[in-house]
């Protein structure tokens, strides 16, 4: 068997990377065994630049950035490429015109892991882009026939600004924790039968021994797709 190279484009923040980069060794390490780790390239980028692009809505310019760092990584070996974050998926089609390799869009991965569990109603956590916005709940609705719901305009507010003003600075608190079970337990008292953790943090802070409702992170999804792919 020969391994694919796996291209990470990470930064996104960086404390997710880190969870890309540990949980993509671990599942080549369980599956080969030994010595055995990952074979990645990965590009990091520095995500105060990015953050502030998105704010003002440029994401014309966030695709320029991702796409040129996007073609560097192919450059350097990557058989496929994962854009480390749910929100610059947002432009994962325009990242995907400037390569020649296959990308492993998150939201794929994360609708074929709720399919395999025969779930159709979800609640979703992320940025505010991501849970406003079209680009992930129509794609996960439309190729993978799940609904998504979302939480309250406050609540939404308060994930938002709990991923870049504490998360993405690795700051863990207990607080935003709790908050963060609350909301998700209103989820579920709405008929979602999960909640997807569609942001590369919230695992950080947000695990499954904290709460019943069942949680499906996106991190850990799209890292253990690309060891089945590189592995396949
Ligand atoms: N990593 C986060 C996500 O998965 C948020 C940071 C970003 O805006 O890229 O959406």
């Amino acid at each position: 068997m020969t391994m694919k190279t796996i291209g990470l484009l990470g930064g996104m923040s960086w404390e997710s990377t880190l969870s890309y980069y540990s949980a993509i060794n671990q599942g080549v390490k369980q599956r080969l065994g030994g010595l055995h780790s990952a074979k990645i390239c990965l590009f990091s980028v520095d995500f105060a630049e990015i953050e502030i692009l998105q704010h003002q809505g440029d994401w014309p310019a966030t695709a320029a950035i991702l796409s040129q760092a996007a073609r560097q990584i192919e450059s350097g070996g990557a058989d496929l490429l994962l854009i480390c974050t749910n929100t610059m998926h947002k432009v994962a089609d325009e990242i995907a015109e400037n390569i020649n390799i296959p990308l492993l869009h998150i939201a794929d991965a994360t609708g074929l892991e709720l399919q395999k569990n025969n779930l159709t109603k979800v609640g979703l956590l992320g940025t505010k882009f991501t849970m406003e916005q079209n680009f992930y709940r129509q794609r996960l609705q439309d190729r993978y026939s799940i609904a998504v719901e979302i939480p309250p305009d406050k609540d939404r507010n308060f994930i938002h600004e709990t991923i870049y003003d504490e998360l993405c600075l690795g700051q863990i608190n207990p607080a935003s924790r709790s908050k963060f079970v609350e909301i998700t337990e209103d989820l579920k008292n709405q008929g979602c039968q999960a909640v997807i953790l569609g942001c590369t943090e919230i695992a950080l802070l947000l695990q499954q021994s904290h709460t019943s409702v069942r949680l499906f992170d996106t991190t850990a999804i799209h890292a253990d797709a690309a060891v089945e792919y590189a592995l396949s």
